[in-house]
């Protein structure tokens, strides 16, 4: 009864869509999806996604201030509507060179694949619209709501111009019983060269402010260097 409740409330976009569903798997995509970086070199890329469906949500400046002063490189998936709805303090991030701001689809729809073709474009080009006027910079790469895509999807994902960007393991962050504790040591253990973490910053990561600093230094303490994304390294 629960899971038919979230089904239909998630469907209507009134509970958060990262409670939607589990994040796709490395094993649902087609090979021409990023999952990690090309690298030996002790690379991490940690990203976020900013993602806005129905309810209005706001960027959780909590994490953005703490990376800034940390001096630490990130890159936010984000959707459209979560921009619109965000302007001045996205514009603002965006002149950080530590930042890159990327595509998450304009309004986050909980499966991509059962879009037609057109409404795929749309999703897309409605949110790389918005987000090059406001960042001064056109994005490259895309990320799919939840993970969920398929041949068809990525495939016209990428006849845009767009690199698809997912991640080898969720940290499953939008989960509030997921605490801090275990987003740190699920990181240590899980992070190998070359990775992608993937946390969220509209204030649906619910432990993932308190984990960072332990998380990040963590990581550091290893050898592990942090980068933003780029093309040039998939
Ligand atoms: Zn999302």
């Amino acid at each position: 009864m629960r899971r038919l409740r979230c089904v239909w409330l998630c469907a209507l976009g009134v509970l958060s869509v990262g409670q939607a569903a589990p994040p796709a798997v490395a094993d649902d995509w087609p090979p021409t999806v990023v999952t990690h970086l090309a690298t030996d070199h002790p690379w991490v890329a940690l990203t976020f996604d900013a993602c806005e469906a129905g309810e209005r949500v706001r960027l959780d400046q909590g994490i953005t201030a703490f990376l800034l002063a940390h001096q630490i490189p990130f890159t936010v998936f984000m959707g459209g509507r979560f921009a619109r709805d965000n302007q001045d303090a996205v514009r603002e991030l965006a002149k950080s060179p530590l930042v890159s701001i990327q595509n998450h689809s304009w309004s986050h729809p909980r499966d991509m694949r059962l879009l037609s073709d057109e409404a795929v474009r749309i999703e897309v080009s409605r949110a790389q619209t918005l987000l090059t006027e406001m960042t001064g910079k056109p994005p490259s790469m895309f990320r799919f709501p939840g993970g969920h895509a398929d041949q068809r999807t990525v495939d016209l994902v990428r006849g845009m111009g767009l690199e698809v960007v997912h991640w080898r393991w969720p940290e499953g962050d939008p989960d509030p019983r997921i605490e801090a504790e275990a987003l740190v040591s699920q990181t240590l253990e899980r992070t190998r060269a070359g990775d992608i973490l993937i946390f969220h910053i509209n204030g649906r990561g619910w432990h993932t402010l308190e984990a960072l600093p332990r998380l990040i230094e963590g990581l550091s303490a290893r050898g592990f260097e942090w980068v933003l994304l780029d093309p040039t390294r998939f």
